[in-house]
Order: C-alpha cells, then sequence, then structure tokens
C-alpha cells in the first residue's frame, strides 16, 4: 500500500505530492538548492559594514604611520652616527641590513598607504575649500 501525501516545497512553495509524510522538497532540484542556502548564509548576507571598514582603514593608516616612524628612526640614527658608534661591533653586512630594513619598513608603509587610499579615498581637507571670510 502506497499513501501519497499533498505539501508545499519547502524552498520553492510549490505543491506537490510525496510518497512520504516528511517529504519537504518538490525535486532534487530543490533539495540541493536549499541545502546550499543553509551552507552559505553568512555568504549571502555579507554586506558592508562601514563602521567597522572605518575602522580597518584607519588601523592600516596608524600602522603605516608606525612603520615610517621605525624608518625614520633607523635613519636617524644611522645618521647620527649612533648605531655605527660601535664600529667594531657592526659589520658592513649588519649596515646594509639595516638598509634593506629601512627600505622594507619605507615599502611595507607605502603599500599599506595604497591600500588604506584604495579603500577609503582620501577627501579633501575642509581647510582647503573653506573660504576666508
Ligand atoms: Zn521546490
Amino acid at each position: 500500500m502506497t499513501d501519497l501525501f499533498v505539501t508545499s516545497c519547502a524552498h520553492c512553495g510549490t505543491t506537490f505530492t510525496a510518497r512520504r509524510s516528511d517529504a519537504r522538497y518538490c525535486s532534487p532540484r530543490c533539495r540541493v538548492a536549499a541545502l546550499r542556502e543553509r551552507r552559505q548564509p553568512a555568504q549571502r548576507r555579507r554586506q558592508p559594514l562601514p563602521e567597522q571598514f572605518t575602522h580597518q582603514t584607519i588601523a592600516l593608516d596608524r600602522h603605516a604611520a608606525l612603520l615610517e616612524k621605525d624608518a625614520a628612526t633607523l635613519l636617524r640614527l644611522i645618521q647620527d652616527d649612533r648605531l655605527t658608534a660601535n664600529r667594531s661591533n657592526i659589520s658592513a653586512t649588519n649596515g646594509s641590513d639595516i638598509q634593506r630594513a629601512i627600505h622594507t619598513l619605507t615599502t611595507q608603509a607605502d603599500t599599506l598607504r595604497t591600500v588604506n587610499n584604495a579603500l577609503n579615498p582620501p577627501q579633501p581637507s575642509p581647510d582647503t575649500t573653506r573660504q576666508q571670510p
């Protein structure tokens, strides 16, 4: 004996006849589609979060500033000859390492600023557009 159950598809809403009382979908296609939606709810709902977005770009900008400060500090130490004060302890290799570190820091800072500007294009400063009385 085969009972038939009339029910509606949990995915598309179509009314269909099922052989099982617990059937939920009208077709394998709807079953798969519903499963896919259950698996990826976060991706479907993901939307830009302006506040968080702003915080991230500010963090990038600060990080770039810190990197530049590190690079500037290294550069100043070299210019002040403080790093080379104990020349017997600093080999030429160390010197080029420091130069490389400065280059890396400034390059990273540039990259961060580029990313930051791409995410959050700089606005013209109000001071430059304000009319003088
Ligand atoms: Zn369906």
